[in-house]
Formats: C-alpha cells, sequence, structure tokens
C-alpha cells in the first residue's frame, strides 16, 4: 500500500507564497498528473512530497504517516528527474547499484539481482556496461528509471522525464511508462507542462495554476467539465472556444449572432455568461441558422480545423477532410448544445445547468 495525502500546504519563498493551500489524495496504484503551465509551482510540489523543499504550512502523510519534517531518505520515496541526472563516470550498471549499496544493506547478490531484473523490464540489459555519454536520450532516461526502480519505494515521482526526448521517443517511452505502472503496480505523481502527456497517462489529473489546484479528475472528467475557464483552455487542443454570451432566465443563451435554448433549463443564469464549445462539437450545417464567415484552415491528417469568425468572437471547427469549405464563405454552422458548457463570465466557474 502507498498513498500520499496533502492538507493545506502551502510554500513560500521569503515574502512570495508559490504554492497556496494544497489538498491533495493519491490512492494507492494511482498515477497522478500534476499539470499546469511553466513556473505554476508543480516542481515545488514534487520537492515539497519528496523532501527536497521544506513546507511551510500543511501537512504531508504517506501511508497515513505524518513525514511533514522526515528527512528525504526516509520517505521511501524514488525521483526521477528531466535532467536524468546520472552519475557520468559510472557505468549504467553502477549508476543502477550505487544508490542500494550506499544507503541499504542488501547484499551483492541481492543489489545484482534488482538491477538485472529492472534493466529486463526497462530493455536495457545489453547497455549495463555503458557510461552514460555512450546512451542516447532515451537510453539514459531509461537508466534513470532503473534506478529508481531498483529501489522499490512506496511512491514514484517524476517530473518532466520525457522533456528532452524527441517527439517520437517521447511517445514510446510515455507507452512504456504507462505499461511499468500496469504491470508493476506503482503508485505515481508525475509532473508536466504537457496536458496531452497528461492526459494520456494519468488515472486522475490534478490542474494547477499559478500555485493553486484547478480541478483534480479523470482526464474524462477534466476534458467534459472543466470546472472553470482556466481549465477549459489549457485542456484540449485547439483550444475550447470560450464565447461571451448573455444568459436569459428560463433558460437560453443570446449572442448577436445566435440564440440558443438550454437543455436543463435552470431559472436564474447570470447576466454574463461563456458558452464553452470545443471544436469537434461544432458542426457545418447549411440549415443552420447560426452564419459564420470561413478563415483560415489547417489540414491535420485524418481531420481539418477550420477557423470561423461569428461577428467578433472566433472558434475553431474539426471536420473531415472532404468537407473542407471555401475560405471566405459563409456557411451555417450548428452546435451540440447537449454537450456545450457554461461559464459564469463574472467568475469563470462552471455553471452546474443540472434542473
Ligand atoms: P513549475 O515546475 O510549475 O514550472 P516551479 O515549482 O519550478 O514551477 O516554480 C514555481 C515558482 O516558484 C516560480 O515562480 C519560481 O520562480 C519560484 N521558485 C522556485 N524555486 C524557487 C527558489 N528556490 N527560490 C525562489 N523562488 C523559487
Ligand atoms: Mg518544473
Amino acid at each position: 500500500m502507498a498513498t500520499v495525502n496533502l492538507h493545506d500546504v502551502c510554500k513560500s519563498y521569503g515574502e512570495r507564497r508559490t504554492v497556496h493551500d494544497v489538498n491533495l489524495t493519491v490512492a494507492d496504484k494511482e498515477f497522478m498528473v500534476l499539470v499546469g503551465p511553466s513556473g505554476c509551482g508543480k516542481s515545488t510540489m514534487l520537492r515539497m512530497v519528496a523532501g527536497l523543499e521544506d513546507i511551510t504550512s500543511g501537512q504531508l502523510l504517506i501511508d497515513g504517516k505524518d513525514v511533514t519534517d522526515v528527512a528525504p531518505q526516509k520517505r521511501d520515496i524514488a525521483m526521477v528527474f528531466q535532467s536524468y541526472a546520472l552519475y557520468p563516470h559510472m557505468t549504467a550498471y553502477r549508476n543502477m547499484a550505487f544508490g542500494l549499496m550506499k544507503t541499504t544493506s542488501l547484499s551483492k547478490a541481492e543489489i545484482d539481482g534488482r538491477v538485472r531484473e529492472a534493466a529486463e523490464i526497462l530493455h536495457i540489459t545489453d547497455l549495463l556496461d555503458r557510461r552514460p555519454k555512450e546512451l542516447s536520450g532515451g537510453e539514459r532516461q531509461r537508466v534513470a528509471i532503473g534506478r529508481a526502480l531498483v529501489r522499490q519505494p512506496k511512491v514514484f515521482l517524476f517530473d518532466e522525464p520525457l522533456s528532452n526526448l524527441d517527439a517520437k521517443l517521447r511517445n514510446r517511452m510515455r507507452g512504456e511508462l504507462k505499461r511499468l505502472h500496469e504491470e508493476l503496480g506503482l503508485t505515481v505523481i508525475y509532473v508536466t507542462h504537457d496536458q496531452l502527456e497528461a492526459m494520456t497517462l494519468a488515472t486522475r489529473v490534478a490542474v494547477m495554476a499559478k500555485g493553486e489546484l484547478q480541478q483534480v479528475g479523470t482526464p474524462m472528467d477534466v476534458y467534459m467539465k472543466p470546472a472553470n475557464t482556466f481549465v477549459a483552455s489549457f485542456i484540449g487542443t485547439p483550444e475550447m472556444a470560450l464565447i461571451s454570451c448573455t444568459g436569459q432566465a428560463g433558460g437560453h443563451v443570446d449572442h448577436p449572432a445566435f440564440s440558443r435554448p438550454l437543455r436543463l433549463s435552470r431559472n436564474a443564469l447570470p447576466s454574463q455568461v461563456m458558452l464553452g464549445i470545443r471544436p469537434e462539437e461544432a458542426k457545418f450545417d447549411q440549415a443552420s441558422d447560426i452564419r459564420v464567415k470561413v478563415g483560415r484552415s489547417e489540414f491535420i491528417g485524418a481531420e481539418a480545423l477550420v477557423d470561423v469568425s461569428l461577428g467578433k468572437d472566433t472558434m475553431t471547427v474539426k471536420i473531415g477532410v472532404t468537407d473542407i469549405p471555401e475560405p471566405g464563405t459563409e456557411v451555417g454552422l450548428n452546435f451540440d448544445m447537449t454537450r456545450a458548457r457554461l461559464f459564469d463570465t463574472r467568475t469563470g466557474q462552471l455553471l452546474d445547468l443540472a434542473p
């Protein structure tokens, strides 16, 4: 068993508060991905869990035990960094074995067993005699992961481990990490700024902005029901359109270019709302009363992304490549209102449209 609980965790550097009142529970065998823009406090959070950074206030529990003030090496945690942080003068084998030799009383044979088993899992058995400079970026990253695996820690922490790899290798390593997590039943906290990486790896994602958690949920939850306009824009590419409308009592939204009833009527809507529509939730439809002007389109393989303008607003529509409308023309567009969401313009929060 390995669970991690953060209670009201804050971090300040001098006067400046970097992490605000974070409450987060990571369940046993969960792959929790902490995602957010650069500088939002992800690494700081992870380093606090690892014990590499003091917690200014709040509490950290691992398996229910308060480890807020426990030294890093006593937390039973292993961390993998973006920079790999391998010892350059040691072979891959020694890089993986070194920590065990220094910090445990395992016998040479036990250590050898663990290193060879991890090497097997990571497909690096043939590389164990090489030094880091004789390895590719992806191979180095495997050694760094191996060094964490041999320790058999309760919790694995990863800080942007794939950022230094090219796109193809990154995809492959993403698949491998997912496999490792499933096969070995690891408990993982993984940090990335890449929302696609977050969505594909996570059992749950924790979206962070400016040192605060914005939403914690399954990838499906945060995609379909983003808690606020930040999450709505941050998750998903191309971005969700957020179209300013006026909310009308009785449950419909008005825009200079259209008016639409809401599926679930709500008596009181705020007067200023944002209608959130993803590119795949809008469709060209000649019969529709919503007229839009076609702008630039981008061919992305199986699909195309077409920019359109509705009066002063613009949005992107994702369609099949056979029906790309001519730029400059005016066409009809329809939304899937059953999937559209509304946000309060003033607070940015998702409005609950349940009756
Ligand atoms: P992320 O990993 O999300 O990119 P970080 O956790 O590295 O963000 O940083 C969050 C904020 O805290 C940044 O504004 C950064 O400049 C600041 N910060 C990080 N480490 C320190 C430090 N040791 N001293 C002062 N400020 C720091
Ligand atoms: Mg970082």
